[in-house]
């Protein structure tokens, strides 16, 4: 049983496709390479150069590749960028994603896993559960959204077994050096201050000290890249078992500031920077933490769940990029 892994050049996509050959799956990679990079594809894994909106490309792939599930990542993520450009969201993130259910469905596919996102949500000063609070704020939530409520109607319609998987925000990298967040122009808070701690960036900004929050500063729940492809695994496993489908948050429960970020970065990597306080992004909400009991009661068992060790990765990763073997 061979799965099809769009966007697996990419980052969250890449470490899946690391977690999905650990675990003794085959995997076909589709990317068109536009943000992922081909050096990340390892050897025992097959990379398509090619467009997931390309229907005739994925009905032949699934074909002659033998593909039984997919797993989409291919997207565009950045959310401020979501409000310049709306259409390039809903192009990429809605109109490719019913191409490729039309592609999943025109060739029986029997198992789809979707890269989804806390960004369905409104803000919420309590902990935001799966079935509360969906009321997507920006075009990038609501390009996600829509692909969502796709793949539902999808599902039922075609027999196509289905997981949503909603990341809260994700960070980190391999822990054996395999991989890591490599996108150039990055706008993640981890991997800007990381970035900021090198001298890459002279400094580097805060967007907003006066949300209604403990310090003032946003608050989010940071997962490891790593937990969260395990999450993806376990996922396929589940389906492939035959079991139900399902809709679910990918964090662990547990908000940092933006200011606390900074501080475990400074720790971590022993550098001092300067951050200068901005006006707030736009799109970005106060709060959003992930009730995470859905997640950990099909069996999920986070490995990586302290701020330092994401930290700890993913500025391990950025010495690696800089050393220019990437
Ligand atoms: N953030 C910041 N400075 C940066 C990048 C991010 O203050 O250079 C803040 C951002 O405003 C948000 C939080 O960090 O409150 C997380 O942003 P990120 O872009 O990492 O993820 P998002 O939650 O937008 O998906």
């Amino acid at each position: 049983m061979t799965c099809l892994v769009t966007g697996g050049a990419g980052y969250i996509g890449g470490h899946t496709v690391l977690a999905l050959l650990d675990a003794g799956h085959q995997v076909v990679v589709l990317d068109d390479l536009s943000t992922g990079f081909r050096w990340s594809v390892p050897n025992n894994a097959k990379l398509i150069v090619g467009d997931v909106g390309d229907f005739d490309l994925v009905c032949r792939v699934i074909r002659t590749e033998k593909i039984t599930s997919i797993l989409h990542f291919a997207a565009k993520t950045v959310v401020s960028d979501s409000f310049r450009d709306p259409l390039g969201y809903y192009l990429t993130n809605a109109v490719k994603t019913q191409t490729l259910l039309a592609a999943a469905a025109s060739e029986t596919i029997s198992n789809f896993i979707f890269s989804s996102t806390a960004a369905v949500y409104k803000s919420s000063e309590s902990l935001v559960s799966e079935t509360q609070n969906v009321q997507p704020q920006s075009p990038y939530g609501r390009s996600k959204y829509m692909a969502e409520c796709m793949i539902k109607d999808v599902g039922a319609a075609h027999n196509m077994r289905y997981a949503i998987l909603r990341y809260f925000n994700v960070a980190g990298a391999d822990p054996k050096g395999r991989n890591g967040q490599s996108t150039k122009n990055a706008t993640h808070l981890i991997k800007v201050a990381i970035e900021t701690a090198l001298g890459k960036r002279a400094c580097m900004e805060i967007f907003g000290n006066d949300y209604p929050t403990v310090d003032g500063f946003a608050v989010r729940d940071y997962i490891h890249v790593a937990d969260l492809a395990n999450a993806h695994v376990l996922a396929l496993n589940r389906l492939q078992e035959g079991s139900e489908s399902l809709t679910v948050n990918c964090g662990y429960g547990r908000g940092y500031s933006v200011r606390e970020v900074v501080d475990v970065v400074k720790a971590v990597t022993g550098h001092d920077f300067e951050i200068r306080l901005a006006p707030r992004r736009t799109g970005d909400l106060a709060s959003v933490v992930a009730n995470s009991e859905q997640l950990r009661s099909v069996g999920w068992i986070p490995h990586y769940d302290e701020l330092p060790t994401i930290v700890r990765h993913a500025y391990q990763w950025e010495l690696e990029l800089a050393s220019e073997r990437r």
